[in-house]
């Protein structure tokens, strides 16, 4: 059953399972748990739809790059699936195999962990039954790239989907407008002992339960850590912890343009680099989508630039193609964009700001960083697809400056994937929550979402998220 908290202060004093947040990761909680034999409460802090009072309380002011954090989530029921696009791409055995080349280990747990949850993901997504996941064009001739394999899901809104089950679920108790404002961590237990929720006129209680689940998104999963004063007087959270560090997103760099020779079908393309590239240039992983953004011109200026590059490809080595390349000034038929890994990184953080939301929550800043391992991976993939298209005669490339001169800034945008915040590690000098995504020294208190990704891969989050979400679930029945 569904209540607005707003008009009906109905909750009981107890629940076996708090899942707070209903977005893809909670609602995925909430009917399995309660699906289970369980009393369940999921709290909402949102509407039915979008509102500006709830969505205020996501202000959240980026320093370094712009993460865009108030524009990229959505905040009432259903969470950020109400304007998701849909792009699933499953993990793969090597985001789990090796760890990232920078000073923190990769996930602490088996691919076969993900995989065992996979099928049962794609069902919450509507992705068809033993679909596999496509290539939408031929994969490159050489070692580097292959084609890209994704599938796109209708995108599936959870709150419209799931609204009957919300609904009717026996043992489920769904609340709007209930926003959780504060962990109350109890040392001598080392338990949560209740958490506070609020309405919108900050009419406060205290709410119990035998376990707590977080599930409000990667940067929320942090502020609400961060923002506890028990957890912090426990010991729980520390300035040295990692609660709130290693914020990843996947890069969205411009590469640059491109001409297609003639000949070459006119369609989009996507490529992902091969392991081989990874392990190769100690680089992350990417997906390069070809986008035309006109019909590539068979005269005038460009056709000579055309005969022009033909000509010289055939006649000079790799080394001066991509100099001459990356040199060239003219325009291009086409844009090339990116979907990057980005590595762990301790100084790309979420932290509390000074300022307090309209519940008294004091606001959260993300401070979005790249090292110069993402520096170095951007280049790689920018440099070795420029050779790849002139050498499989697919066409020609100019990259950005600054793909492959550091000292120019990167011409990037954030891919709305928030990650690794709370990350997952098999010891709390590596990350926040355990392999079972309960967090280091709480007894009772999970963390479902992007933010336990311990590598980001170049995948999209949402569904490898849920077949995490889904393993959390089969965790809290057997303990619960
Ligand atoms: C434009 C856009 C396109 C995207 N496209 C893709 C894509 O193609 N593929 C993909 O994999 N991913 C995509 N994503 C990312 C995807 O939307 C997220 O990965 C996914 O929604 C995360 O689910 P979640 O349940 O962890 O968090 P959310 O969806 O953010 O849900 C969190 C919920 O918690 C609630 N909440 C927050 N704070 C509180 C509080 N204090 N008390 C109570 N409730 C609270 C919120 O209201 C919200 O309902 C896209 C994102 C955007 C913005």
């Amino acid at each position: 059953m569904i209540k607005d908290y707003q008009s009906q202060k109905e909750l009981r004093e107890a629940y076996d399972i708090c899942i707070i947040g209903a977005g893809p990761a909670g609602i995925t909680l909430a009917l399995r748990l309660a699906g289970q034999g369980r009393q369940v409460l999921l709290l909402e802090g949102g509407g039915r739809e979008y509102s500006q009072d709830s969505q205020d309380l996501y202000q959240c002011p980026s320093t370094g790059l712009e993460v865009y954090a108030e524009e990229t989530r959505l905040r009432y029921l259903g969470g950020t699936s109400n304007h998701w696009s849909g792009r699933c791409r499953p993990f793969e055995a090597s985001d789990f195999n090796t760890g990232p080349p920078v000073r923190l280990p990769g996930w602490p747990i088996a691919f076969a962990e993900m995989q065992r949850h996979l099928a049962e993901a794609m069902a919450i997504v509507d992705l068809a039954p033993n679909a596999s996941f496509k290539a939408i064009n031929a994969s490159l001739d050489g070692a580097d790239f292959e084609a890209d394999r994704f599938l796109l899901s209708p995108p599936t809104r959870f709150a419209t989907k799931y609204a009957r089950e919300l609904n009717e679920t026996e043992g489920l108790e769904v609340f709007i407008h209930c926003n959780c404002v504060d962990l109350e961590f109890d040392s001598g237990t080392g338990r949560i002992a209740a958490i506070v929720v609020s309405d919108y006129q900050q009419r406060r209680e205290r709410v119990k339960a035998r376990q707590f689940i977080l599930a409000t998104g990667a940067i929320e999963n942090a502020r609400q850590l961060l923002n506890s004063e028990s957890l912090a007087a426990g010991g729980i959270v520390t300035e040295g912890g990692l609660v709130g560090k290693c914020f990843m997103e996947h890069l969205n760099v411009e590469l640059g343009t491109f001409i297609l020779k003639d000949g070459q079908e006119k369609n989009s393309r996507e490529y992902f680099t091969t392991d081989a590239f990874v392990a190769q240039h100690r680089a992350g992983k990417g997906n390069v989508a070809i986008s035309l953004v006109s019909e590539v011109k068979t005269y005038g200026r460009t056709a000579a630039i055309k005969s022009f590059f033909e000509n010289l490809i055939c006649d000079i080595g790799v080394e001066q193609k991509i100099e001459f390349i990356t040199k060239f000034d003219c325009p291009g038929d086409g844009v090339i964009g990116t979907l990057i890994e980005q590595f762990p990184n301790l100084n790309s953080r979420v932290s509390l700001g000074p300022e307090r939301d309209a519940l008294g929550m004091r606001k959260a800043t993300v401070h979005w960083e790249l090292s110069p391992a993402d520096r170095d991976t951007v280049k790689s993939i920018g440099l070795e697809m420029a050779k790849c298209f002139a050498d499989t005669g697919l066409g020609l490339v100019k990259l950005e400056q600054c793909v492959y001169d550091e000292t120019v800034p990167l011409k990037l945008n954030p891919h709305a994937h928030h990650m690794g915040t709370t990350r997952m590690a098999s010891a709390p000098e590596f990350g926040v929550v355990d392999e079972n995504c309960k967090v280091f020294g709480v007894e009772n208190l999970h963390i479902a979402g992007s933010s336990v990704f311990a590598t980001g891969g170049a995948s999209n989050p949402t569904m490898p998220l849920l077949q995490l979400t889904l393993r959390l679930a089969e965790h809290i029945n057997s303990i619960s």
